[in-house]
C-alpha cells in the first residue's frame, strides 16, 4: 500500500494460537483440559459439565491449532508465508508469545527447521541467482543483550544508530552459512547457548527474549545491477514469558527495579497494539526498549509479521491462558 495508508490484508499481522497437549506432570495431577478448539479459526474455554448453559465468549484468529497437531501445521499455515517474504526482500518476524512452558520454544525450534528446509529448497529451485545467508543469534535479559554467537566477550553489547541500516547490534558476531548444514550448525549453537546461561540463572528462559536473525541476500546472476537483488532479515524470536508481563501491568510502580519486569515484553505488547490498528502518524515507542529497537526495521511499515501464542490447555493456567488470548486478540 501507498505510504501512510491504510494497511492492506497482506501487511496484517498474522496471529495464530497453539495449545500444548496436558503434559506428564499435568495428567498426574488430573489437571483438566480447559480449552476447546472448536473449528480452525476459533477456541473457547469450556464451560464445566455441571453447568452447560454458561456459555464463555469464543476467540477467533487467523488459525487456532488444537493440542494433536504438529508443528509441520503450524509453519505451513501460520508461518510459511510470512516467513518466506524474506526471500523476495521483505523484512519478516515471526514470535512465539505464551507464559512459560506452554510451548514457545518447542514451537520456535521447529519453525525454524521447517523454515531453514524451505529456503534451501527454493534456492535449489531458484539457479538464476546467488545467495548468501547470514546468520546472528541473541539474548536479551534485563536489558542485556548477549551474543549467541560468542559467548567469549559477546556480553552487554551497545546499540548503534546506523543512518543507513537502523539500529545494529556493536560487535554482534554475524556468520555466513556456507550451506543449509552449516546453518543448522549455527542455529543449534545458539540454541545451546541460551541453554547455558539459563541453567546458570535458574529461570533465565522464562525472563529473557531470544532471536535468531537470518539475513538473505540475493542478486540475478550475470547482473550486477543492484536494483535485482533483495536483502532482508527474517527473524525468529522466542520471547520471554507473558505472565512477567501480566505481572508488570498489574504492578506499574515496580517498573524501573528492574527485578520481575520486563521493559522489552512490554514495550513490544505496546508497539504491536499501535501497529495492529494500522496506526502510522501516532508515536510508536520503538526506542523504549532494547527488543523493539533491534527488531524496529522488520516490525511494522512493509515488514511482515506472524505471532504464534501458545497456550497450556491446563485448568490451573487458565487465567495466564485468558490474558494470552486477550493479548493475540489487541494484536489482530
Ligand atoms: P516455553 O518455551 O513456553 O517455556 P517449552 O517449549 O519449553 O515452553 O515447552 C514446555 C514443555 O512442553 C517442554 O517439555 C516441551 O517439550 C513440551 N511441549 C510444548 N509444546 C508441545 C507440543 N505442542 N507437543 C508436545 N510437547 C510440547
Ligand atoms: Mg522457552
Amino acid at each position: 500500500s501507498t505510504p501512510g495508508g491504510p494497511r492492506t490484508r497482506e501487511e496484517k499481522i498474522v496471529v495464530t494460537v497453539r495449545l500444548r497437549p496436558l503434559s506428564k506432570r499435568e495428567l498426574l495431577a488430573k489437571d483438566q483440559v480447559a480449552w476447546e478448539c472448536i473449528d480452525d479459526h476459533t477456541i473457547v474455554h469450556k464451560p464445566p459439565p455441571q453447568d452447560r448453559s454458561a456459555q464463555p465468549a469464543p476467540f477467533s484468529f487467523d488459525k487456532v491449532f488444537g493440542h494433536a497437531s504438529l508443528t509441520e501445521t503450524v509453519y505451513e499455515e501460520g508461518v510459511k508465508n510470512v516467513a518466506l517474504s524474506a526471500l523476495m526482500g521483505i523484512n519478516a518476524t515471526i514470535f512465539a508469545y505464551g507464559q512459560t512452558s506452554s510451548g514457545k520454544t518447542y514451537t520456535m525450534r521447529g519453525i525454524t527447521e521447517k523454515a531453514v528446509n524451505d529456503i534451501y529448497r527454493h534456492i535449489m529451485n531458484t539457479p538464476e541467482r546467488d545467495f548468501t545467508i547470514k546468520i546472528s543469534g541473541l539474548e536479551i535479559y534485563n536489558e542485556n543483550v548477549r551474543d549467541l554467537l560468542n559467548s567469549e566477550s559477546g556480553r552487554n553489547l551497545k546499540l548503534l544508530d546506523d543512518p543507513e541500516k537502523g539500529t545494529m547490534v556493536e560487535k554482534l558476531v554475524e556468520e555466513i552459512a556456507t550451506d543449509d548444514q552449516h546453518l543448522r550448525q549455527l542455529i543449534s549453537i545458539c540454541e545451546a547457548q541460551r541453554q547455558v546461561g539459563e541453567t546458570a540463572l535458574n529461570d533465565n528462559s522464562s525472563r529473557s527474549h531470544q532471536i535468531i536473525r537470518l539475513t538473505i541476500q540475493s542478486s540475478l546472476r550475470e547482473n550486477s545491477d543492484c536494483v535485482r537483488s533483495f536483502v532482508a532479515s527474517l527473524n525468529f524470536v522466542d520471547l520471554a514469558g507473558s505472565e512477567r508481563a501480566s505481572q508488570t501491568q498489574a504492578d506499574g510502580a515496580r517498573l524501573r527495579e528492574g527485578c520481575h519486569i520486563n521493559l522489552s515484553l512490554m514495550t513490544l505488547t505496546t508497539v504491536i497494539r499501535k501497529l495492529s490498528v494500522g496506526k502510522r502518524t501516532g508515536h510508536i515507542p520503538y526506542r523504549d526498549s532494547k527488543l523493539t529497537r533491534i527488531l524496529q526495521h522488520s516490525l511494522g511499515g512493509n515488514a511482515r509479521t506472524a505471532i504464534i501464542c501458545t497456550l497450556s490447555p491446563a485448568l490451573t493456567h487458565v487465567e495466564q491462558s485468558r490474558n494470552t488470548l486477550f493479548f493475540a486478540t489487541r494484536a489482530k
